[in-house]
């Protein structure tokens, strides 16, 4: 069994990596959030640390945030009346998903009475794909090739152009790769098109591998970037994160984080944005795609960083000073628990606590469904092959129960 690791010796001390003014002299007090998935109930803790009043809107009493909020309001984020009800009783809304329709957040916010963090301008930008590639492309920040399809003759045409092979994509309402396919012909995507109107096709980028890059941003302009990730997906879910990015060297981690620092400022961006990047095999970076919300690919700052990121999250929407981004060990690890054989998680995160006591577990209180999000953990440390190994080792005991390891003590294989 694993020996109860010391901590790590932290690396150097980072040197204060916040730009702009630090502005304000007090922040907000009071923040209501759209949505009560996990990200939601992630950002609870933080906020009774900060003494910040958070109210959920929640469309059921049983998700993940809402089961174990303080103060929860019924209601849908498409619901004008409810989002404007829960914006009347704080001081600044903001976001655990990204599909609060663009029109309702502008209203709120010509009132001027409760901030909208990221306001409306930034946020369509991480709502729509169409819309992200256009203004991306016109700053200049580096795009794959990709093209707007409005008829089958266009999607035709950018077949032939790209090779023969295209990624198509609903512009709107995708997650977990859900709204992305990969086409050799035009009318496999047909459908979409009559569906959506409008589709976003990109070519096939070769990639080396996922890259995440985070950074918090102020209403001031006061901003901080993460070290740069590596991110791993399983059918098109994120499964497992490396912080930072094995292998990655300094001058391109400041490239990177150079360019998610542009886009928060070219976007206006307040709060978490994570800019998701493919690398290609010449060692450049494309961007995917834009959160702006924590993400799935900063869960590892919850336990890796002096500022896990949904803590940072909310001090850059109330607009009070942002932390330090400096990593507590060389390398951290992250791996998402996704639904598996057990319905009763608990006994396998006992066994996984016992099994390493430097193990840190997060479940989302949600109910059990294959390949479903329901937790994950972290580990940090010197290795990160030693750290993943034992991570997917707490992983299976916990999705597939103890008794999924004959002997859930000693370290083994990952699955
Ligand atoms: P979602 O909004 O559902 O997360 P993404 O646009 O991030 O959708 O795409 C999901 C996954 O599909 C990406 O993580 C990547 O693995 C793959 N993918 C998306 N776009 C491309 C592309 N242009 N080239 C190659 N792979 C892609």
């Amino acid at each position: 069994m694993p020996e109860t690791s010391p901590r790590p010796a932290p690396p150097e001390p980072a040197a204060d990596t916040r730009t702009g003014p630090l502005t304000g002299p007090r922040g907000a007090r009071s923040v209501g959030i759209v949505g009560a998935g996990q990200l939601a109930r992630m950002m609870l803790g933080p906020a009774i640390e900060l003494d910040l009043t958070t109210i959920v809107l929640a469309t059921d009493p049983a998700e993940s945030a809402a089961a174990v909020a303080a103060r929860v309001r019924p209601g849908r984020h498409d619901d004008e009346q409810a989002v404007r009800d829960l914006a009347a009783d704080v001081e600044v809304i903001t976001f655990d998903h990204e599909h609060v329709p663009t029109e309702i957040l502008e209203r709120i916010q010509r009132e001027g009475t409760t901030a909208v963090r990221p306001g409306p301008a930034a946020l369509v930008h991480a709502q729509d794909k169409l819309v992200m590639r256009e203004r991306l492309s016109a700053l200049g920040h580096p795009c794959p090739r990709w093209w707007r399809i409005s008829t089958g003759d266009d999607l035709a045409a950018a077949l032939e152009t790209a090779g023969g092979r295209l990624v198509v994509k609903t512009p709107r309402g995708g997650y977990d790769a859900h709204g992305v396919r990969i086409i050799e012909q035009a009318d496999q995507a047909e459908d979409w098109l009559a569906e959506h109107g409008e589709l976003l096709a990109e070519e096939l980028v070769p990639f080396t591998r996922e890259l995440s890059a985070q950074v918090a941003r102020r209403p001031g302009g006061e901003a901080t970037a993460y070290p740069v990730v590596q991110s791993v997906q399983k059918d098109g879910v994120c499964y497992e994160v490396v912080a930072p990015a094995p292998g990655i060297d300094h001058s391109a981690q400041q490239r990177i984080q150079a360019l998610a620092l542009a886009i928060a400022e070219d976007l206006d961006v307040t709060g978490m944005l994570a800019v998701e990047l493919f690398e290609t095999p010449e060692g450049e970076v494309l961007v995917n795609e834009l959160a702006m919300r924590p993400h799935n690919t900063g869960h590892w700052s919850m336990d890796g960083a002096v500022t896990g990121q949904f803590e940072q999250h909310l001090r850059a929407v109330a607009d009070q000073p942002l932390g330090s981004t400096a990593p507590l060990a060389p390398t951290a690890v992250m791996v998402n628990l996704l639904g598996g054989t057990a319905e009763d998680l608990a006994p396998g995160a006992h066994a996984a606590l016992a099994a390493d006591p430097a193990l840190k577990i997060h479940l989302y209180g949600k109910s059990v469904r294959p390949g479903r999000k329901i937790g994950h953990v972290t580990l940090i440390g010197e290795d990160a092959a030693d750290l993943l190994a034992r991570a997917h080792r707490a992983e299976r005991l916990i999705v597939d129960g103890p008794e999924s390891l004959t002997d859930p003590l000693t370290p083994g294989e990952p699955r």
